[in-house]
């Protein structure tokens, strides 16, 4: 069994909902019910972003190699309605990123990780850090924390809204 990250962001429709339900859909990649975190509630970043984001992360244990999990989230994400031709850092309902997979470097075409901008996304890092707070880049070596003070500052607050 492998451990992977996966941040989830919605900033369309029912937020709440589609990361609830794209978290029923993680926690059927394993066994063990996935670790998440609160629900936060973020500002767009970029130009063709213009509503407010609901994010978490998770960690989830899945016999699927990398490849075949990054094929998972983007087929759930085309399910669940996100246009693959839209660009990125667009308005999405649905977007599903692998930040670790089990403590590997991955340099593929399609696939990078650690995922190439987790480091400035806020987003990622405050969450990141509430379930796995000693947590750190695989490739640098560098703690959450660290992260989260080198990060472009936006606005990142928790909700007390339950998955
Ligand atoms: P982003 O999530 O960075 O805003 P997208 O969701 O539009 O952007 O992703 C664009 C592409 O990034 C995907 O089609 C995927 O092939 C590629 N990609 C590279 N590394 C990763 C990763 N670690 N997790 C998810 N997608 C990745
Ligand atoms: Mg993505």
């Amino acid at each position: 069994m492998a451990k992977a990250v996966i941040a989830l962001g919605s900033n369309l429709g029912d937020r709440q909902a589609h990361l609830a339900r794209a978290l029923s859909f993680l926690s059927m990649l394993g066994t063990t019910h996935p670790l998440a975190s609160s629900i936060y509630e973020t500002e767009p970043v970029g130009d063709a972003s213009t509503h407010p984001y609901f994010n978490a992360v998770c960690e989830v244990e899945t016999e699927l190699d990398a490849m075949s999990l990054l094929e998972a989230l983007k087929a759930y994400e085309r399910d669940y309605g996100r246009d693959p031709a839209s660009p990125r850092w667009s308005n999405r309902t649905i977007d599903l990123d692998i930040i670790d997979y089990d403590r590997q470097v991955i340099s593929r075409q399609r696939l990078h990780v650690p995922h190439p901008e987790y480091h400035m996304r806020l987003f990622v890092l405050v969450p990141l850090q509430e379930i796995l707070p000693g947590w750190r880049d695989v490739r640098t070596g560098e703690p959450v924390d660290a992260l989260i003070t080198a990060s472009p500052k936006i606005e990142v607050s928790k909700t007390s809204l339950k998955w």
